[in-house]
């Protein structure tokens, strides 16, 4: 089978995934330590803050790897999913200044932008043939509101209709609703009418006040970017959600950040992927920054993947971890590494070096040398198509 469908809510994920994951950790040699999160699996005990904090301490990264890796085998087997996206930033002005944030311009900075709606469908236009989803997240502008982004998603669809639009976080829902007049719910109805199929994550940071009041400073609380997803999926809108780690934030943090993500979407389901990401070095913004290594990385995907049981997908997001850590985080607990992106402004100049010229059969190279199998998907994760590389031309013989 080279295509096939799946509930929005299964996003592709095996119905019977916690039978196999049981099965193939059972009989496992563990260490100490994670044989006492192992026998927690296999009484169907859910994960507590204590038993974050053991997977984040656990010292063999290895092992943990290789626990997380059982928990990804068993939900999507071999497979490893992207799709073929582009990135449209659609303004840079922002009315808030986030420590952390290298994209944003106040509205007299010479390099600030806001593409009309005709400059931002001729960006669109550009790649169009070869993309199914655009990806659209901005600076928070002062004088646009829900109509703005209701006449700028009807003129997407109306004339690209196979693209979907997966757009604005949540601090920007709340941005539209609040100059807008409206309640979150009826933003979210307007701009779902108008044709958004889903919302990312971006923005979650640390979902923790103290953390957020000294590096995103006037961002949406924790508790409203819970409610603002909980909304979009009542509505029936998915959602992703994310992690910024390696700024100011404790172990514990990381661990209550994951553990309210779980619980709302063991409530709604409508969490579809997690995305975590580490804070991009840079000595002026920051400077109290932990930063990340390349194992900090890795060991976030992997207790990611064994905490997060009601969110299906883990991402690798390439943009900003880069191709290489990427391709080993597949073997870490994730499962999808984003799209093709072709243009992006956030990551890059945070300090991202990733390349944006990737085609499908790259992005097809980097998942099969990692070991997987890869899985060309939709925004909502509800249609796949193995990936089969076109044949190379024969070489005749030279004679
Ligand atoms: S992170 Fe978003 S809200 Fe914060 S300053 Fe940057 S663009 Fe504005």
């Amino acid at each position: 089978m080279t295509k096939w469908k799946s509930a929005i809510v299964d996003a592709d994920r095996n119905k019977d995934w916690k039978d196999r994951l049981k099965r193939s950790i059972r009989d496992v040699k563990w260490s100490e330590s994670l044989q006492i999160i192992v026998d927690k699996i296999l009484a169907d005990e859910p994960l507590n803050v204590t038993d974050g904090c053991i997977l984040f301490e656990c010292k063999n990264l290895n092992e943990l790897g290789h626990l997380a890796n059982l928990h990804k085998i068993a939900m999507f087997d071999n497979n490893a999913y992207f799709n073929s996206n582009v990135h449209i930033n659609q303004t840079n002005i922002c009315v808030l200044a986030c420590r952390f944030c290298a994209f944003r311009r106040g509205p007299k900075a010479s390099d600030a932008y806001a593409l009309s709606i005709d400059d931002y469908l001729s960006e669109l236009e550009k790649f169009s043939s070869f993309v199914n989803e655009v990806h659209s997240v901005g600076g928070l502008h002062p004088d646009w509101d829900v109509d703005h982004y209701c006449s700028l998603f009807k003129r997407i669809k109306k004339e690209h209709p196979h693209v979907s639009i997966k757009a604005l976080t949540a601090v920007e829902i709340k941005h539209l609703s609040q100059i807008s007049n409206l309640s979150i719910r009826d933003t979210l109805l307007r701009l779902q009418e108008a044709g958004l199929t889903s919302l990312p994550g971006g923005g979650a940071e640390i979902l923790d006040d103290d953390v957020r009041q000294i590096i995103c400073n006037g961002k949406e609380s924790s508790q409203e970017y819970l409610d603002i997803h909980e909304v979009a999926h009542d509505i029936g809108l998915p959602s992703n959600c994310t992690m910024l780690f390696g700024t100011i934030e404790t172990t514990q943090q990381r661990v209550e950040h994951m553990i309210q993500l779980r619980d709302l979407g063991q409530r709604t389901k409508g969490f579809q992927c997690f995305v975590p990401y580490p804070f991009l070095p840079d000595s002026t913004r920051l400077p109290m920054a932990q930063l990340s290594t390349g194992q900090e990385i890795l060991r976030v995907i992997a207790v990611s993947r064994i905490m997060l049981d009601s969110i299906p997908h883990i991402k690798a997001y390439r943009m900003n971890i880069g191709d290489s850590m990427a391709e080993l985080a597949l073997q870490f607990g994730a499962d999808d590494i984003d799209g093709t992106v072709k243009q992006e402004s956030i990551m890059h100049l945070a300090g991202s070096k990733t390349p944006l010229d990737y085609g499908v059969k790259q992005l097809a190279k980097l998942v099969t040398r990692s070991g997987n199998i890869p899985i060309k998907r939709n925004t909502t994760y509800s249609e796949f198509e193995k990936f089969v590389p076109p044949k190379e031309p024969r070489r005749l013989p030279v004679v």
